[in-house]
């Protein structure tokens, strides 16, 4: 298998211990990283290292598996229903968060769309749903629709979100024209159709990338995009305020910038809490007050913490973003920083 440090001999059982996702790329992102000047830091996006062998951490850093209500629903946070309906993606990320599901035959895929609209139809203080796994543009527009069968009649859901890395891997699955039909059947609804975008990097914003964003977002799709800040890939507030500039040029708004997780086999991605202040700061700091749409979030358990500040008095400053308790929502709290602090565990209480 090759690896960015080179080849190397492993056995599927290997793969298979080590929880290591497979390699596969799209001929069109590994010409697109290639055509640009960042071809050594994007690469380490989709190709495999042998610290994914040695990197610690947990496989379920955001208590995905607590959240559960059904098989393939999650019900963190009152108003949205996460609902993994693949386990693919078009290419595998190699920090990738859900590392032990993504490319892999996994039974935490809603098998029953019917019995999630019926839990959904019961609790009406959900208003949005997400559709995420993997990656749900992977399936065809045909099964798209028939899950949305089940979820347009819910009146008291007012945006269906789909959570993708499609356009960057490959643009031209946004080409389908019954994908157009798809969009304006949830506008006919009287819903809001949002896809949220997944761009870490300048150099994943291909010209077909845009065209058919641009192209959607005319026939009336709203569009958001997360990034997550990778060590040797966009831990550079320059690169990072490119990327937010140009996805508001191109009509897609930043709205999470988050801090990589302790997940197991993807720790190594993660960038110390001093530094990615750094870097937010430096990436106010080149933005007009229209582009600073995006928050720097670290997902945690407990739920979506802002990362705030380092004060002069050593403490890191946060706030809960999200939390399963509303009383706790944009409470600022603080800890001691240490200085090779990545996560909220790394910070000691008091
Ligand atoms: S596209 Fe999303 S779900 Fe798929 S590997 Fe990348 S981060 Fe994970």
């Amino acid at each position: 298998m090759r690896f960015i440090e080179g080849t190397r001999a492993v056995t599927e059982g290997e793969l298979q211990v080590n929880n290591i996702t497979p390699h596969r790329v799209t001929t069109f992102y590994r010409k697109q990283i290639s055509k640009t000047d960042y071809y050594e830091q994007l690469r380490r996006i989709v190709e495999p290292s042998i610290e994914e062998f040695e990197s610690p951490g947990s496989l379920d850093t955001s208590g995905e598996h607590a959240n559960t209500v059904l098989p393939g629903l999650q019900h963190k946070y009152a108003q949205t229903g996460l609902l993994l309906v693949t386990d693919r993606c078009a290419s595998y990320c190699r920090y990738c968060f859900r590392k032990r599901m993504v490319g892999k035959s996994s039974n935490e895929i809603a098998p029953d769309f019917a019995q999630v609209a019926r839990y959904i139809s019961q609790h009406p203080e959900m208003t949005n749903v997400l559709l995420s796994g993997g990656d749900p543009f992977v399936l065809s527009t045909a099964k798209l629709d028939e899950i949305l069968d089940h979820l347009l009649p819910i009146p008291h859901l007012d945006s269906i979100r789909f959570g993708t890395k499609m356009v960057a891997y490959e643009p031209k699955r946004f080409e389908d024209l019954a994908l157009t039909s798809l969009f304006q059947r949830i506008h006919q609804a009287g819903k809001t159709a949002m896809v949220v975008t997944h761009f870490d990097h300048i150099g994943e914003i291909s010209v077909d990338a845009e065209r058919r964003i641009r192209s959607l977002h005319a026939q009336g799709v709203q569009f958001l995009n997360q990034s997550v800040l990778l060590a040797k890939v966009n831990d550079d507030p320059a690169i990072l305020a490119a990327t937010f500039t140009k996805c508001h040029q191109i009509g897609v708004r930043p709205y999470y910038l988050f801090q990589a997780r302790p997940v197991k086999g993807a720790s190594h991605f993660q960038v110390a809490l001093r530094r990615g202040l750094e870097i937010t700061r430096g990436i106010n700091q080149r933005l007009s007050g229209i582009h600073k749409t995006f928050r720097y979030i670290m997902s945690h358990y407990t739920g979506k913490i802002e990362i705030l500040d380092l004060g002069d008095d050593g403490r890191v400053y946060m706030r809960y973003h999200q939390n399963k308790a509303p009383e706790k929502i944009g409470k600022i709290f603080s800890r001691p920083h240490v200085e090779t602090a990545c996560w909220l565990e790394d910070l000691p209480e008091g």
